[in-house]
């Protein structure tokens, strides 16, 4: 028997939904065509690509023309960045901030030694709820721009940006803009007929498809370089197989998410408010770190002053309750997260936070069960903690 877990970590990787799986299965076995051949037995397989770019597209309000399958999030953030400096080789700076994914954050840190060119790289600061500065944002912004690669919603403390505003501040300079939009796709709407965003990142394995699929959105107009260069795949624009099974469930997927999102801003969102507000209720010297209001639905990022994250993960899972101190990709190292650092959070609370992202699979028993074992674990590791003297200060 499979050991009955508490998974509130939706926002490291998510379930495949078991109606993507099923939908890919056929694909693995008998209808293993490749969708570039000529014969029908790989002409029907291109048929059902086209389905999954549809369904895509539909979930973002775009055209399928617009959407470029990936292998992950990671890849269509480099795409993004990349072709953005091909396309301006002249352009040297770029702006992002300081909370972005190491897919973002890691590259843009990185560019000089990819390119052979110099580049400027501005991280805008952010406000200790982790929102920027529209004001600062539009004056950071030159004539040597090349691209604004900024995320829709943050992985760790689930805030949103104003992406709307900003892409358009962005267009009325004729700067491209780039969204990673991994975490916001699937739990908040999103319309690119209204947000004229030129390129859009997303990953399968965040909204319930496997991981290992991705798809960059770009708009129709922009121009664009391939980071893969091979086969004429996806018109030229990634080279390589097509990752068949995936991108078909990565349609489904698209699909089951346009039907959920009304249930991830009611269901999810209630359950999350009610873990957040008992939490916050019932454990002393407890802190909300990020916007109240302006995040996602199904994200919240708790800290516990004078205890560390790591034991409370592990006294959590004990119970089998899954959970991050901090991203997955940041911890294994004793720095906090730089999220947190660039919001400002002490290091005493920074150390001792909690990120629950849920899903539509959750449900209220499994709140109650974390409310009635995470405050004894808070009492206890207090108990403990060197810091403990200063507390009752
Ligand atoms: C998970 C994540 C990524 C990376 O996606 P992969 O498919 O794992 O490469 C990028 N950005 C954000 C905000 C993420 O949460």
């Amino acid at each position: 028997m499979e050991k009955q877990i508490i998974y509130m970590d939706n926002n490291a990787t998510t379930r495949v939904a078991p109606e993507v799986l099923e939908e890919m299965l056929p694909y693995f076995s008998e209808l293993y065509g490749n969708p570039s051949s000529m014969h029908s037995f790989g002409g029907q397989i291109e048929a059902k690509i086209g389905e999954a770019r549809k369904k895509i597209a539909d979930l973002l309000n775009c055209s399928p023309e617009e959407i470029v399958f990936t292998s992950c999030g990671t890849e269509s953030d480099s795409t993004a960045i990349l072709s953005a400096l091909q396309s301006n080789v002249e352009k040297r700076h770029i702006v992002t901030t300081r909370v972005e994914h190491p897919a973002v954050k890691n590259l843009s840190e990185n560019l000089d030694i990819l390119t052979g060119h110099k580049h400027r790289v501005t991280q805008l600061p952010v406000a200790a709820d982790g929102t920027v500065d529209l004001q600062q944002y539009e004056d950071s912004l030159s004539d040597d721009t090349a691209i604004v690669s900024i995320m829709w919603a943050n992985n760790e403390t689930g805030v949103i940006f104003p992406i709307k505003e900003m892409a358009e501040i962005a267009g009325e300079r004729n700067i491209l803009f780039h969204t990673d939009a991994v975490q916001a796709v699937g739990k908040i709407a999103i319309d690119l007929a209204a947000v004229p965003v030129d390129f859009l990142s997303l990953s399968g394995h965040k909204l319930h498809a496997p991981k290992g699929i991705g798809v960059l959105y770009v708009r129709k107009g922009t121009p664009y370089f391939p980071f893969l260069i091979g086969g004429h795949q996806e018109h030229g624009r990634r080279g390589g197989t097509e990752n068949v099974t995936s991108i078909i469930g990565l349609g489904k997927a698209c699909e089951l998410a346009a039907r959920h999102i009304d249930r991830e801003n009611t269901t999810v969102k209630q359950l999350r408010d009610k873990l957040e507000n008992g939490l916050l209720e019932k454990i002393p010297n407890s802190i909300l770190n990020g916007h109240k209001t302006a995040r996602l639905p199904n994200t919240t990022n708790v800290s516990f002053e004078y205890v560390e994250g790591e034991a409370i993960l592990l006294h959590l899972d004990r119970y089998n309750i899954c959970a991050s101190s901090g991203s997955a990709c940041t911890s294994g190292s004793l720095e906090p997260s730089h999220v947190l650092r660039a919001m400002g959070v002490p290091f005493t609370a920074a150390h001792g936070s909690i990120r629950f992202s849920l899903s539509v699979y959750n449900n209220e028993d499994e709140v109650d069960f974390i409310l009635e074992k995470l405050p004894p674990i808070i009492a206890n590791l207090r108990e403990m903690s060197p810091f403990r003297q200063q507390r009752h200060k």
